[in-house]
């Protein structure tokens, strides 16, 4: 059994200006089958190519420069149009922050819900009743009522369930949810994620779940890689990374997480002070070096490699020793 997902030293760039701007360097990751993987990290840090570049379908000016990355053990960048097709439809769900975009406004949550299953195979009246039950089981009440409805009179968290609906209904290999939560609500937030972990025991799917949220992540995901300026610089079993961070870009983006009883004012950090580079100007050594508390002279002209931390736990952290030494939340409250 191959796993749902691995990417191997996957390097893209894109083509800006008559410039290959590289937007991620060897990217090695693994999901396996029934597992949750949370990949965060601020914006701009690649997130969504990682996304896009697995499915082969990055824009126009974007290519694979280096590595690999397999779905079920197919070959992404290898497999002929038809075949990509095929995995495509077949193996790969993708749920975007958005719910708006993927719902076609001038047809019925029913009309998209069935057509889902008649694209599996279904007959046109056993796919309307697979869709109205699809819709059930991801908590809709009166699912008939909302296969009767256009988008707009649906909210956005309803909108995303029933995108969630049509994502589970061809069973993929692999869903990815990009951001899901981004932009709604906080009680709808909660929603959603308490919905994505309970459909996670009950379909069993592995999920690739990108968020800019270390919170998010924290009740969902079994496993986090750490996305900085397009390199995964720490990667490990969610507990271990809550509790014990030892990159210290993941300790800044735990310090920056909201805490019970803290307010603001009170010794906590919104942001991580400074930016990420620019894909244009990646400096030399540690990506990070620029804004880390701990950096020294070798971390501006040596590349770390990733240390092996703990079972499997990894850091690109020459100093990864010390990450306990910065100030970091213990615990996390899932949002
Ligand atoms: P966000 O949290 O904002 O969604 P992200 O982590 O998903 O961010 P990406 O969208 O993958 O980040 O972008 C990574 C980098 O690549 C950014 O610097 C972005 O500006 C750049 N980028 C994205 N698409 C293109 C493109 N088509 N051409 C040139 N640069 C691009
Ligand atoms: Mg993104």
């Amino acid at each position: 059994r191959h796993p749902a997902l691995e990417l191997d030293r996957l390097s893209v760039d894109y083509r800006v200006r008559g410039r290959d701007l590289p937007v991620l360097k060897d990217v090695t990751l693994t999901i396996r089958r029934g597992e949750a993987y949370g990949l965060v990290g601020e914006s701009g840090s690649g997130k969504s190519t990682v996304a896009l570049a697995l499915q082969r379908v990055l824009p126009a000016n974007g290519r694979i420069s280096s590595g690999t990355a397999k779905v079920r053990g197919y070959d992404i960048a290898t497999l002929d149009p038809h075949e990509l097709r095929k995995v495509r439809a077949r193996e790969i769900a993708m749920v975007f922050q958005d719910p708006g975009k993927a719902l076609n406004p001038s047809l019925t949550i029913g009309r998209q819900m069935s057509e889902v299953f008649e694209i599996l195979g279904a007959s046109r009246g056993d796919a309307w009743t697979r869709g109205e039950e699809m819709l059930a089981r991801v908590r809709i009440s009166g699912p008939s009522r909302v296969m009767a409805s256009y988008p707009h009179q649906l909210s956005g968290g309803m909108q995303q369930r029933v995108v969630i609906a049509m994502a589970l209904a061809k069973d993929p290999a692999l869903l990815i949810l990009d951001e899901p939560t981004t932009g709604l609500d906080a009680t709808i937030e909660a929603e959603v994620l308490d919905l994505v972990q309970a459909l996670r025991r009950e379909f069993g799917a592995s999920i690739l779940f990108i968020s800019h949220n270390l919170g998010a992540i924290a009740g969902l995901c079994d496993r986090v890689g750490v996305l900085y300026a397009g390199r995964l610089v720490e990667e490990g079993d969610a507990r271990e990374i809550f509790a014990r961070p030892r990159h210290p870009y993941t300790a800044g983006l735990l310090r920056c997480l909201p805490r019970a009883g803290i307010r603001k004012g009170e010794g906590q950090l919104d942001t991580i002070p400074g930016f990420p580079p620019p894909p244009g100007s990646i400096p030399v050594g540690c990506v990070f070096a620029p804004r880390c508390g701990l950096a020294r002279d070798r971390c501006r002209t040596e590349t770390p490699p990733l240390y092996g931390v703990g079972p499997g736990h990894g850091s690109r952290c020459h100093f990864h020793d010390e990450v306990h030494e910065l100030p970091h939340v213990g615990t996390v409250a899932a949002v």
